[in-house]
């Protein structure tokens, strides 16, 4: 008899996103004339810049012609790639990584997901509350999160909470865990954790023997010289963390699919015999197992990014978003609302108010403004009470979006 892995079935079945088209497409129906807008899409919305265009252009001709044909591509990715990263990324920085420690991916939700398999299935975990779903969701199909409580609360996962009062700076556990996701710039928050900050979690790491598993994904959004786009920005860092990078929202590659990891070899785990066992060659041979390389048009794409024109290219489309986040950020405080996030991050993070729930201010939002929003107990607990709103919309949308909440709230 084939037997279901029971692990895929405590997985929780409505997807936050699908539940929230659902009740659009209610309203649509009941209300045809109506023109809703999102702001609660996590996609971004402008096209691909010119660099990035020729470099594809240049790439698909190589695959035309059989002298400059690209089949299978090394399995880290290619030397081209992971040098510019290393260049880039890092070395302007200050930050000294080795290109063998860099793994190029299809998007960092696959390695951030995936990643969790390198560790034994006794490993604890400790997440920020609210968070990105991917993480919790991969360890629930690892085995490792025990039974779901009445409070939405996995029993043998430590939360840490991220909410006003605690300005969204989560707190060491008091018990210990060996793994903590950290996100920064977060989604779903938008918040920003600074140099002491970020320092205090190294410090924790390499005191208590565990690994930082750090989403990057939103570092090209940070203004704030206060706040490291990497954490190896913290010294040591490199002893105890993992990074994961995208060029998803850095360059809008949602759909080219390309980004990568960071194993630094220093990592490492111990193994049941109590030696010490390097992550980054466990996780290369994961990777010629299961993974067979990202795309070569999809790498010569990413490369353009750091070209001095690229690199420009992708700032302007950057700043585009950002300027949607400041204003979204100066008419929602100007009607009295508590706004966090979207000085560093594409996110908005808004308190609902007269104490509505998240889904109870989704629903007038979406009735009286018509403008979708997400709930932001979608991403966990500590997201009651409180909505995320992006600002990856086009600017004249975004703007119309703003004047109707204006006119409902006032
Ligand atoms: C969008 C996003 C990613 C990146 O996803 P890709 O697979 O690279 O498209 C990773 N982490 C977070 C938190 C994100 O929001």
């Amino acid at each position: 008899m084939s037997q279901i892995n029971e692990n895929f079935l405590k997985l929780p079945g409505a997807y936050l996103f699908a539940e929230i088209a659902q009740r659009v497409k209610a309203y649509k129906t009941k209300n045809p004339e109506a023109e809703v807008i999102s702001l609660g899409i996590g996609d971004v919305t402008q096209p691909l810049v010119p660099a990035v265009i020729e470099a594809l252009h240049r790439a698909t001709d190589e695959m035309a012609n059989a002298a400059t044909f690209k089949g299978y591509g090394p399995e880290r990715g290619y030397d081209f790639l992971r040098k510019a990263i290393v260049e880039n990324d890092f070395r302007t920085r200050g930050i000294d990584i080795d290109p063998d420690e860099i793994f190029i991916n299809d998007g960092a939700k696959s390695d951030t997901g995936n990643f969790q398999e390198l560790l034994s299935v006794n490993t604890k975990i400790a997440v920020t509350d609210p968070i990105y779903p991917v993480y919790i969701d991969s360890n629930i199909i690892g085995g490792r999160t025990g039974l779901l409580g009445k409070d939405g609360r996995w029993s043998n996962v430590v939360y840490m909470p991220c909410t006003a009062e605690n300005n969204f700076v989560p707190e060491i556990p008091q018990e210990h865990v060996d793994i903590i996701y950290l996100c920064y710039p977060n989604n779903p928050t938008g918040t920003t954790l600074t140099y002491d900050e970020l320092r205090k979690w190294v410090e924790y790491a390499l005191e208590n023997d565990a690994i930082i598993l750090y989403d990057a994904a939103y570092e090209a959004y940070i203004q704030n010289k206060n706040v490291p786009h990497s954490i190896y920005e913290i010294e040591n860092a490199k002893k105890v963390a993992v990074e994961f990078h995208s060029f998803s929202k850095t360059a809008g590659f949602t759909g080219i699919r390309c980004g990568y990891t960071v194993v630094p070899k220093e990592v490492t785990a111990a193994s049941q015999t109590g030696e010490r066992v390097s992550l980054n060659p466990i996780w290369n041979r994961r990777q010629s197992t299961k993974f067979n390389g990202t795309s070569y048009l999809s790498q010569r794409a990413a490369e353009a990014i750091f070209t001095p024109e690229g690199h420009t290219q992708i700032q302007q489309t950057i700043d585009y978003y950002m300027s949607n986040a400041k204003q979204m950020h100066d008419t929602l405080k100007d009607l009295g609302l508590k706004v966090f996030g979207g000085e560093d991050a594409p996110y908005l993070w808004v308190g609902t108010p007269n104490g509505l729930t998240s889904w109870e201010f989704f629903e007038q939002m979406l009735n009286d403004a018509n403008v979708v929003c997400t709930p932001g107990v979608g991403f966990g607990p500590s997201g009651e009470g409180f909505i995320r709103l992006t600002a990856f919309g086009q600017h004249e949308q975004t703007k119309q979006a703003l004047d109707r909440i204006s006119n409902w709230l006032r």
